[in-house]
């Protein structure tokens, strides 16, 4: 099925810079509020909301199936029900309204003053309502740098790490939209090898770059979601960091993995490009040696070219980036990951959130966590403020930024900032 959005030749009649991550062939999703607007669903092009319930409500999605309450919802749980046809159905029809082309929207002041809202003038909400929350570990070069740390660097990846894309069940309480702040978190921590655990406010705390997938409705429990059909069942992503708490994580993790180091806060971008969108800047996958089960081999190209960037920003101070990423690194791609997720039977369902794990790339200004970009605080980073860093101070935001480009044509994710506040 063509997707009308996509179509490069595409222009709107809203001004949209060159640099801009929403362009016509964006066409995000996300929740918008302010004092006057109670929170509803809406999409972006260039620096303008568009309202997709009032657009609704002057009749320009009549003939699609949605109705108000769809849209008049602090979620975008709702208008997923319809699944990936459904949405794309009605991003097609925010492209077709909003291309230059069209006259009909375009010339109607009225309706534009009550469709086109800029940016400055709302907020974001949390886009879904997260039922489930599940953290993979599928990038190469990380685990194979925590395993050099931690372990032994002969034998790096553990001996799953090749036949399984490694992953947790984490905790959806506390994600939180980007510009939310979050409080240093406290808790048990062992210093010293030869002396007992401390109790404190954590002392190693990092962020790590990840992005996030999230899903459609699924199947019933009992069947599984393959590889060629998890294209299907995935609305789009969002920029995810995911906080850690090294020292907590270190002394906790023995056997059943991460806990208090991760569940005090995770921050997610606020708008959700779909996968739709993200469908031009495919791009192949590591070669996977050794061959993996029949039900994690996957036919074209299922990585995906999103760059990535990293920046501290100390408080009232100039931000620096300090590290450069992609997502194509990747080593299990998205397809796998769920296809693993449900190979068991797990079901899944509309709104969760699946989080790639760390993405490192190949070279040292490409490791996406402290942990790594310190070599576990054994290297200082510099900061052009003058600033340095091993971990995250209090005060610091962290930004992530993302994007894709070819063609001429930029699809970006914005940016995910949080701001660490001292411990509580
Ligand atoms: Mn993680």
């Amino acid at each position: 099925m063509k997707i009308f959005a996509n179509n490069k030749h595409l222009k709107s009649w809203i001004e949209v810079e060159k640099d801009s991550d929403f362009p016509i062939q964006n066409i995000p999703f996300g929740i918008i509020f302010n004092k006057e607007l109670s929170p509803r669903v809406a999409s972006r092009i260039g620096d303008f909301a568009i309202d997709i319930l009032q657009l609704f409500k002057l009749g320009y999605l009549d003939d699609l199936a949605f109705t108000a309450k769809d849209f008049d919802t602090s979620y975008l749980n709702n208008m997923m029900r319809f699944g990936k046809i459904g949405t794309r159905k009605l991003r097609d029809r925010i492209a077709v309204l909003f291309d230059e082309s069209n006259l009909v929207l375009q010339s109607n002041k009225s309706h534009l003053n009550q469709i086109l809202i800029p940016i400055p003038d709302v907020e974001n909400l949390l886009p879904v309502e997260i039922g489930d929350y599940t953290d993979f570990y599928s990038s190469i070069e990380h685990a194979t740098n925590v395993g050099t740390m931690f372990r032994d660097p002969n034998n790096a990846l553990l001996p799953n790490w090749k036949h399984i894309p490694v992953g947790y069940h984490g905790r959806s309480s506390s994600i939180v939209v980007s510009g939310t702040p979050l409080h240093r978190p406290k808790g048990q921590q062992k210093p010293k090898a030869d002396e007992g655990p401390v109790f404190g406010p954590c002392k190693m705390l990092d962020f790590e770059l990840e992005m996030a997938f999230i899903t459609y409705e699924g199947k019933p429990l009992g069947d599984s979601i393959s590889t060629k059909e998890a294209d299907d069942y995935i609305f789009g992503m969002v920029l995810f960091n995911d906080w850690s708490a090294r020292d907590i994580q270190s002394w906790e993790y023995v056997p059943l993995g991460p806990f208090l180091a991760k569940n005090f806060g995770s921050s997610v971008s606020a708008w959700v490009v779909t996968l739709d969108a993200l469908e031009n800047y495919r791009i192949s996958g590591p070669n996977q040696e050794p061959k993996v089960f029949s039900y994690l081999e996957y036919e074209g190209d299922k990585n995906i070219d999103i760059k990535l960037e990293v920046l501290i920003q100390p408080e009232n101070k100039e931000a620096s980036t300090i590290c450069k990423s992609n997502y194509k690194y990747m080593y299990w791609n998205q397809n796998q990951q769920l296809a693993h997720h449900t190979i068991n039977g797990c079901n899944i369902h509309a709104g969760d959130m699946y989080a790639s794990g760390t993405i490192s790339g190949p070279t040292e200004d490409s490791y996406g966590s402290m942990l790594e970009l310190s070599w576990k605080g054994t290297k200082t980073l510099k900061l052009k403020s003058g600033d340095e860093r091993k971990f995250i101070e209090d005060n610091d935001t962290v930004i992530m930024k993302g994007y894709c480009e070819n063609n001429g044509i930029r699809i970006g994710f914005g940016e995910v900032s949080g701001k660490i506040l001292p411990a509580k």
